[in-house]
């Protein structure tokens, strides 16, 4: 199957089976705005979950992590979506958050200047912008990607805001709150997830890249002097991060910057990237970027916004000495009562897309293959081998028919999922081989059948969507044996 065959299959499952949809699709849709079905949204609440759980519910701040210099804590915030004009003044999003664009004054599409030639000519597809006789292409121009809005009653530039265009500020402006109300000490993170909204040109790729999408990032802030072995701690553990949820090494790679990318503060950066199915043989799609960020972020809060001059950060000045975009004036120095040294830590972002990371795993999920029904005739079968932490439904519960008792047995057992808080279905519709192609479909990971035996040995059949083993299980058990596999 060709790459945009099968990009369009995992569209169309998505929509058919409830995971995604285009936003306002009664009213036609509108570009980079994506809604997430009754399947979806528990496919992204575990992915973010297991996010979570990695980054913070299970960190133990007592041991050294496999792979750490040291031990460290973990904390989060949720800071709001809508913050002082000024913190994006100073971060550098107000004058350098721009792509350059470039539009047809033909057919009126709008292309990344950078785009342009990976992208498809409306009149023709088989050529690029500005191949056809007809194409008009203008020079390219400075596109700034933060929405605004206005706060409050005021009017014109009082009152304007910014939609957050990333997570990440609220950890650095918040950094002082969190030193003074916990007590995490340095080296220590911050992690947040939270929607962000860029005015992408070029929304494209399903929920690849999105006007309206969620991040995952966190703050790591360190003594400078280790900063380096941190960058590499949580450049590849991030990268594991995604092999433990079931992408294959294959499709993953770790990128590491070269020089002529790196952002103009950051000393290092690597990427994790995906092969995602829309994109050629041979070309990967950012998940989730890994900067060594210096001093860069604390010390702009601090003092105004930095620019390079002669490979120094100094102060934007703006009419006559004064800084272009002052900081808060606030002392972001971190004092170690241990070593008795004051110093601006260093951070290390690790940031993430929950909608990325949901799109490359219903993409490495997806498979096609043939498997015998009850009579032993070979059916096509559609399955997504989700992790099974990952999947929205753990679990389905079938009673092989609807009379001799089993309808009940399978509700009870349904139940005792549900209050054990494991996500499950009961369905008792259809013929069993139909039952399982419906879970297997979605990804369920286990499939329970209560059939004739069952009233005698109090035991189900347990069904493994990807081995298709089958085991008898007792009644009592079942609730510790799903439990056990989740955790497994
Ligand atoms: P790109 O180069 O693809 O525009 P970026 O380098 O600007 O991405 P970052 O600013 O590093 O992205 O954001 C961190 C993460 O947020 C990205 O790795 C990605 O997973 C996610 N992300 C960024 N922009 C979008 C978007 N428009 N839609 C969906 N996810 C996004």
């Amino acid at each position: 199957m060709n790459a945009n065959a099968r990009m369009e299959q995992i569209v169309g499952l998505c929509k058919r089976r409830g995971f995604l949809f285009q936003s306002s699709d009664i009213y036609g849709g509108i570009q980079g705005f994506w809604d997430y079905g009754p399947l979806g949204v528990e496919l992204k609440r575990n992915v973010r979950e297991a996010w979570w759980r990695d980054m913070i519910t299970l960190h133990d701040e007592l041991g050294i992590p496999a792979g750490a210099p040291q031990s460290f804590s973990m904390v989060g915030v949720e800071s709001s979506i809508i913050m002082h004009p000024q913190v994006w003044k100073v971060s550098g999003h107000y004058d350098l958050f721009h792509d350059f664009m470039v539009d047809c004054r033909e057919c009126k599409a709008r292309f990344r200047a950078d785009h342009v030639k990976s992208s498809e000519c409306p009149i023709k597809p088989s050529k690029h912008p500005g191949e056809h006789d007809k194409c008009q292409l203008t020079a390219p121009r400075e596109f700034n990607l933060m929405f605004k809005t206005i706060a409050g009653a005021l009017s014109g530039e009082e009152g304007t805001v910014f939609l957050r265009p990333e997570t990440a500020q609220g950890m650095f402006v918040n950094f002082k709150n969190v030193c003074d109300s916990s007590r995490v000490k340095v080296p220590f993170g911050i992690a947040q997830i939270g929607k962000s909204f860029r005015n992408e040109i070029t929304p494209r790729n399903f929920t690849f890249r999105s006007r309206e999408f969620e991040q995952m990032e966190m703050e790591f802030f360190c003594h400078p002097s280790e900063s380096r072995a941190w960058y590499e701690y949580w450049r590849d553990r991030r990268y594991n991060w995604y092999l433990t949820h079931g992408i294959k090494s294959d499709n993953l790679i770790l990128r590491d910057h070269t020089q002529e990318e790196l952002a103009h503060y950051s000393v290092g950066t690597a990427d994790v990237e995906y092969a995602f199915p829309f994109l050629d043989a041979g070309e990967y799609g950012e998940l989730e970027g890994i900067a060594h960020r210096g001093d860069f972020d604390l010390r702009s809060h601090m003092e105004g916004k930095l620019v390079r001059q002669n490979n120094e950060l100094v102060v934007e000045k703006g009419e006559g000495d004064a800084p272009k975009y002052r900081g808060s004036g606030k002392d972001l120095s971190y004092f170690d009562d241990q070593s008795r040294e004051r110093f601006i830590p260093h951070v290390i972002e690790p940031a993430a897309g929950a909608d990325r990371a949901t799109l490359a795993f219903l993409c490495e999920a997806f498979h096609e293959d043939e498997q015998p029904d009850e009579k032993g005739a070979m059916q096509k079968r559609t399955v997504l081998k989700l992790h099974p932490r990952l999947a929205p439904i753990k679990a389905a519960i079938f009673p092989l028919i609807k009379k001799e008792g089993m309808p009940e047995t399978a509700a009870a057992i349904y139940r005792d999922l549900k209050s054990a808080g494991i996500a499950c279905i009961y369905d008792q519709q259809a013929a069993i081989g139909r039952r399982y192609r419906r879970q297997d479909e979605i990804g369920t990971p286990y499939c329970l059948t209560i059939d004739g035996d069952t009233a005698t040995d109090q035991c189900v059949t347990l069904r493994d969507r990807d081995s298709l083993e089958q085991v008898r299980v007792p009644i009592k058990d079942i609730v510790d044996e799903i439990s056990r596999r989740l955790r497994a």
